[in-house]
């Protein structure tokens, strides 16, 4: 029996009605490819399976993927590692991909962050994460919740909420609620977008510190005033107001104004 580890976020789901709603939401078929990252003793695993598709499980607990690979299962492959240190362009050589996990909590969000900088690799994500992080992504402008991830994965994915899970559906159980979430990949970004970097720069930048305003937090992660002053007149945006009130529409008229910039000079 093994014993769940609290450093790699062990927290099991045993509740089958979560299960079946993940399920379903994820939508299987058997020419699917499906990454499922951190399936432990297998619960999920084993559903996952069940539809026939390709699965390809990434699990950094030496002891569970050994004995996930003793099941030698067919559609079955197996690697033990951390999901954060390996190559995802190599590992996922056959995309489209569907991602769909039980995440665990501690890296969700720079799991999420590898999610955005590989997006052209997935088709559908179906993912587990602790409520807070769900709020966050889910979050309007101006809201406590709203952050770099809410911007960034709303301006590629369509979000919805699939089921709110208690602690219960779990062993042994997080001291915190928990949400699965449907990201849906948008064909193109939810806003126009002259270039990707710089949008991803203006947003880390504003949010970077979030008590400041939004000239003064751009200033501080390294634009200097002629590059943002002008942006902020073009793009008719207040540089006294918080990062954190700006829509998606507006970061993007503000990169796009940098991004204009930068083509002339
Ligand atoms: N999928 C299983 C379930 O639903 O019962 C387990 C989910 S548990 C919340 C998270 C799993 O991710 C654990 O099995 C843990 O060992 C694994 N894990 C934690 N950090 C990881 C990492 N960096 N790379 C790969 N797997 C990781």
């Amino acid at each position: 029996m093994h014993r769940p580890r609290k450093r790699f976020g062990q927290n099991f789901l045993r509740d089958r009605h979560v299960l079946d709603r993940i399920i379903t939401a994820a939508e299987l078929c058997p020419s699917d490819h499906v990454l499922e990252v951190g399936p432990g003793p297998g619960a999920l695993t084993e559903r996952l399976l069940m539809s026939g598709a390709d699965l390809l499980a990434v699990e950094i607990d030496r002891d569970l993927a050994a004995s996930l690979r003793d099941r030698s299962e067919e559609h079955l492959k197996v690697i033990e590692g951390d999901v954060l240190r390996l190559d995802w362009r190599e590992m996922l050589d056959q995309p489209p991909y569907k991602m769909v996990a039980n995440l665990p909590y501690n890296i969700s969000s720079q799991i999420l962050f590898k999610v955005l900088d590989h997006f052209d690799l997935f088709s559908r994500l179906v993912l587990m994460f602790q409520r807070e992080v769900g709020e966050r992504l889910l979050a309007a402008p101006a809201t406590r919740d709203y952050g770099i991830l809410t911007v960034l994965v709303q301006t590629w994915y369509d979000v919805s909420r699939v089921v709110k899970v208690s602690p219960k559906a779990f062993v042994p159980p997080p001291k915190v609620d928990s949400v699965v979430l449907l990201l849906t990949p948008l064909e193109r970004p939810r806003v126009g977008l002259v270039d990707v970097a710089i949008y991803r720069t203006v947003v880390r930048g504003a949010f970077a510190q979030r008590r400041k305003t939004l000239r003064n937090s751009l200033l501080g992660s390294g634009w200097s005033a002629a590059q943002i002053d002008p942006a902020f007149h073009s793009a008719n945006i207040d540089p006294s107001r918080r990062g954190e009130t700006l829509t998606l529409e507006e970061f993007a008229s503000l990169a796009n104004c940098l991004a204009d910039q930068k083509q002339e000079d």
